[in-house]
């Protein structure tokens, strides 16, 4: 999306980083190398569909290669390019810093509409793409590793796998060239939902802490805060779903391509989702006020917003107008610089995008470390760690039996202390914990230091510290 004076995806982030090195001490030199993106490969193909050739442009870009392998998602959408591409891969690299995954930062997208294509054809185009970068290493185990975004999905990176393993036959480590692949096809339990539950363990952080509750002028708990929830997709189908069913949030909005959906009372989420998978829009589902000019919605009052679509929807059009007084940037890019000097001089919270939608890449960092041990999560101690607790069990029993009436064991507390955690809840438990403590390091420098006026820059400071200091160790 562009409007006028508005700075491009790009200007954006670079502005954003120029904010974040204003206030560090950084060698100019080093600054510069940080920021630049390191090379973006452009390539066109062709493939042959329904009687003619069709060609294709792609784009693979590598920010910053401090770590590798350097890391980051490939988008299917007809708007993708260069800038947008070296924008989403300089994120990357922050995002993976600021979260301790140990990536550098890539992006890689593909002018499509992936709507107007079968799957034979996407799988033909999928794997030609794939064909392409991977002859270049810029799909490798070792040193390009994509994942999902928006666009595709499980059923892409099995292709871009199985390509890869075609090319690579000797590669004993050929399944780690891509995350977010199925479970019967390397991937690992929670990655789907990763980036939403991570959305989710984000904001259950924010509102542990009062401070941070206040800065937004919110009271209490996610319990019953109102939400309004743009893209239904992959991130923002899981983030409403499980902040619904698991905190008692309320979505009172739900914003898709062809419309919005307005409610007094908490949406289904699992019957919108179904509805746009049969309908193909929101348009015509029942219990909700449609809504045609969907992007108003942004503006609803609200307590928080999850913009979980696309970049750019919150400019400098309707930047003043947005109500909520917390946004949670589950897309990346969804508010520019303008908009974002707006919002932060209305004193709106943003939680943002680097940190906001790492569930993914953290998720992803767990599924490439499962691929190259060659071993799921949990499958050696999960006995082992029952058995332990089964000796804990018979002494409580014994007590429960000797104490009869005067006490016994809590309802289902045998059965949930008897399990032992399989790869799902280790999945889970990492991410939590990764969720946590990212979103630590940067409350710390919310609070304790006065130029640190918001999040965002609380993020950058904490992710380029760590870049500066990765490259400082090489020498450079
Ligand atoms: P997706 O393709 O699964 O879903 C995107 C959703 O947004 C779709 O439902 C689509 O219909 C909707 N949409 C598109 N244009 C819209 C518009 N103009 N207005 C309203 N809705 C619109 O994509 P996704 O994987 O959920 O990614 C969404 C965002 O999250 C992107 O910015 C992506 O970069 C970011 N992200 C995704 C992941 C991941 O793991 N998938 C990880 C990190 C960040």
């Amino acid at each position: 999306m562009s409007v006028k004076n508005e700075p491009s995806f790009r200007e954006s982030v670079d502005l954003m980083f120029n904010r974040a090195v204003g206030l560090m001490d950084l060698p100019p030199g080093l600054e510069q190398k940080i920021r630049v993106c390191n090379a973006t490969y452009t390539v066109r193909f062709g493939v042959r569909l329904r009687g003619s050739i069709h060609t294709f442009t792609g784009y693979r870009s590598v920010h910053s290669e401090h770590m590798e392998p350097v890391k980051g998602g490939i988008r299917y959408a007809l708007g993708v390019n260069q800038d947008e591409v070296e924008a989403l891969a300089a994120l990357m690299t922050y995002k993976c810093a600021l979260v301790e995954a140990p990536f550098g930062g890539s992006k890689g997208g593909l002018c499509i509409d992936p709507r107007q294509y079968d799957e034979h054809e996407l799988e033909q185009i999928t794997r030609r793409f794939a064909y392409e970068l991977a002859k270049r290493d810029l799909i490798d185990p070792s040193q390009n590793v994509p994942a999902p975004d928006m666009g595709t999905g499980e059923r892409e990176m099995a292709w871009i796998a199985d390509q890869y393993a075609r090319m690579n036959t000797t590669d004993i480590n050929a399944r780690a060239c891509v995350t977010g692949k199925p479970l019967n096809a390397g991937g690992i339990s929670g990655r789907v939902e990763a980036t939403g539950r991570g959305v989710q363990y984000a904001l259950q952080e924010f509102f542990r802490d009062i401070r941070d509750v206040d800065k937004a002028g919110l009271k209490g708990k996610l319990d019953g805060k109102r939400i309004v929830v743009q893209g239904l997709g992959n991130v923002g189908y899981h983030a409403a779903k499980f902040l619904a069913e698991e905190d008692g949030a309320q979505i009172v909005g739900i914003i898709e391509r062809d419309g919005a959906l307005v409610s007094d009372t908490s949406m289904d989420v699992d019957a919108v989702r179904n509805w746009i998978m049969e309908h193909g829009g929101v348009k015509g589902y029942p219990d909700a006020t449609y809504v045609e000019n969907g992007a108003s919605v942004l503006e609803a009052d609200c307590d928080i917003l999850i913009p979980a679509a696309l970049e750019g929807v919150i400019n400098l059009t309707n930047a003043d107008k947005i109500k909520a007084p917390l946004i949670i940037e589950a897309a990346n890019g969804p508010v520019t610089a303008g908009a974002d000097e707006i919002l932060r001089n209305k004193g709106t919270v943003i939680i943002p995008d680097m940190y906001a939608n790492a569930g993914g890449v953290t998720v992803s960092y767990f599924e490439w470390v499962k691929n190259l041990s060659h071993i799921r999560f949990g499958r050696m101690q999960r006995r082992q760690e029952e058995a332990r607790h089964q000796l804990v069990i018979d002494e409580l029993q014994r007590l429960d039996d000797y104490l009869g009436d005067a006490w016994s064991m809590s309802p289902n507390f045998k059965q949930k202390y008897l399990k032992g955690a399989g790869e799902l809840e280790l999945v889970r438990s990492g991410l939590d914990d990764t969720m946590r403590i990212a979103y630590q390091s940067m409350r710390e420098r919310w609070h304790e230091e006065e130029k640190v006026t918001d999040l965002r820059i609380a993020a950058y400071l904490v992710s380029i510290e760590k870049v500066a200091a990765s490259y400082r160790a090489k020498g450079l």
